[in-house]
Parts: C-alpha cells; structure tokens; sequence
C-alpha cells in the first residue's frame, strides 16, 4: 500500500472552489495564538444575517463557490448558527464549519449541525488539561475533550489543526496517538499550522514557535506518523525541502489547482480572493516564508519540486530570523 500522503490528491479530494468566511470574531476560548487578538465586549464583531447571506449569494453567482467554510472566532456561538448553515445548503452548496469543539460537547447540538455541516475543521491544541488551560486560558478542557469524542462517534469528515507553540511542540506524538484511537473514520487530515505574529500571539512571541524549531521536531514525526495519517504543515517552506514538499498545504493547495476564496480572512474585512495560477507557483505567494525563500519567486515554479537544495542549509539560512522577537520580518 502506498503512503497515504502519497495519495493526497485523491484522498482529499477538495472542493473545486472553497469560500472561507470569517463570520464573528467572538469567542469562548483566549488562544495565546489567536489572530483575532484581544477582545473585550465593544470589540466583538460579527457579520450581520443578511450580510452573511448577502455575500455568499454574490460568492455562488461572480465565484461560483460550491462550498462554504465558516469560520471565526467560534462560529457555533452565534444565535443564527442553525439558519446561517440552512441557509447555505438551501443554495446546495456544501457547509464546513471551523471550531473549538466546545459547544459540540452537546451531543443534542452537535446531531442539529451535522445534519446541515458536511466537515469540519477543528482546533486541537492539547489533549492534556494542563496545556490546554494554559494555551486557550480557558476551563473548557472537558467540554473540548467530550465535544472532540463527540465528532469522532459521528463519524464525520475532520481535518484536526494542531497550532505549534513550545507548549504543543513536546505533545504532538502523544496527539497523534490519541487521535489515531479516537477517530480512526473520520480524520481525513492534521494540519500543523506555525502561527504568525498576529493578535494575541504579539504578546506571547517568546511562547511560539517559528518554523525552524517546528521543522526540526517535526520531520522525524512526518516520517513516522505519514503512513498512517495525512499530515500538512501549513506556514513553512517545505516546498523547498527534498522528500518533504508533499507535506506542504500550500503546495498542496496550489497543486491540486482549486481555488479557494478567503472572504474576511482578516476578520471583517471583505474580500481576498487567492485564485490558483497557471502554471502553479508560477507566483509562490501562498507561503508566508516568501520574504525568506531560498528561491526567488520567478524561478519558483521550475524550482518548486526539482530542487537540489539540502534542507539542513536551508533551515540553518533561516535560523533565528523568523518569528522570534525583533527579528527582522
Ligand atoms: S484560536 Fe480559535 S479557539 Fe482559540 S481563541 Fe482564537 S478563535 Fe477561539
């Protein structure tokens, strides 16, 4: 049997065209990471009902989206969840929603969703109590861990997002294993995501961690886990590492040639549009490291998956400039 990874395209399968839509920015968690930063009462945001149905009609008819991912915040907080999501499969469209699995505690809850809801994107930064208080600084732990069994009872499509900070990096075997046993059907990816110095993560640098450490610790990782998982890292130029450019969600993302359309990918504000290009990479602006890349972004495309650079040169070109405090960005 081959690798999954090595069977990414097929497995995944995404949606030709994808709409992220940033409904609210409220929340029941306080992650160190969050972009959505602080918020205290006056700054809580959120996309009007008829705002939300506004856009994503004007999204069917110019983009022609076929499917809708909502996100936040925590989205499964508003009052209107329930007809935001009928709303969008009244238009056929498919619904994938993004969460901190809290309010999917209430297995009642979760059952009225998913009859709406075709996958979900959830966050799991821990799975152990400790770590979890300290990186959402929130009491949710057992309500997350019952909402994350309650997904995996039903059996739903998940791709589970795992942010690295120094906390997480030593957990990451130990969540792997976890969720191998808990969600053996539905799991279709984990995705490692290497934060950016947005939002609370300003404040909490020093906790994060840049893409040198987290491709250190995590390549012996990819290799182990791979076979039996889909894993991705999103955010660090994998792209540029011999043997590891099928780990890259944005080379992946690029590759598989769907567009995906990020509405309010900064809360609120309307309107990113990240068409794929042809040929792919022909403009690398998808990774966040371009500003570091070994590879200027004309030559990407031939270089992107023939390139003869060492990974070990690479991450050390790269050491101690990125996501650290002061480093130059
Ligand atoms: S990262 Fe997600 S779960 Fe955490 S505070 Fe931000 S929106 Fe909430």
């Amino acid at each position: 049997m081959k690798p999954l990874h090595q069977n990414a395209m097929s497995a995944l399968k995404p949606p030709r065209v994808l709409a992220a839509i940033n409904i609210c920015n409220y929340c029941n968690n306080r992650c160190i990471y969050c972009k959505e930063g602080r918020r205290e009462g006056a700054e809580y945001a959120s996309l009007s009902l008829p705002e939300i149905k506004r856009n994503i009609a004007r999204l069917v008819l110019e983009k022609k989206v076929e499917a809708v991912i909502l996100m936040g915040g925590e989205v499964s907080l508003r009052p209107d969840f329930m007809e935001i999501l009928r709303f969008i499969r009244s238009l056929g469209l498919e619904v994938g929603v993004g969460s901190n699995l809290v309010r999917f505690s209430d297995k009642k809850f979760l059952a009225s969703c998913l009859k709406h809801i075709s996958f979900l994107e959830v966050s799991v930064p821990a799975i152990t109590e400790k770590e979890y208080r300290v990186i959402t600084r929130s009491e949710n732990f057992n309500k997350f861990m019952r909402g994350l069994r309650n997904v995996a009872a039903a059996k739903v499509p998940v791709t589970v997002n795992i942010v690295l900070t120094r906390y997480t990096l030593p957990l990451v075997p130990g969540i792997l294993a976890f969720l191998d046993g808990v969600m053996p059907a539905g799991l279709r990816m984990v995705n490692f995501k290497i934060p950016t110095l947005r939002g609370n993560a300003q404040e909490h640098a020093d906790k994060m961690c840049g893409p040198v450490l987290a491709l250190r610790r995590l390549k012996p990782l990819l290799i182990e886990w791979s076979p039996r998982m889909l894993l991705m890292v999103t955010g660090a130029p994998l792209c540029l590492m011999r043997g590891f450019e099928q780990f890259s969600l944005e080379a992946f993302v690029r590759f598989a040639g769907h567009r995906e359309i990020c509405i309010n990918h900064r809360t609120l504000v309307f309107g990113m549009d990240l068409p794929a290009r042809e040929p792919f990479f022909a403009e690398c602006n998808a990774c966040r490291m371009k500003g570091f890349c070994a590879i200027p972004s004309e030559r990407a495309g031939r270089s992107m998956f023939d390139n003869k650079l060492d990974a070990g040169k690479i991450l050390g070109r790269l050491a101690g400039r990125l996501l650290l405090p002061g480093a130059p960005r």
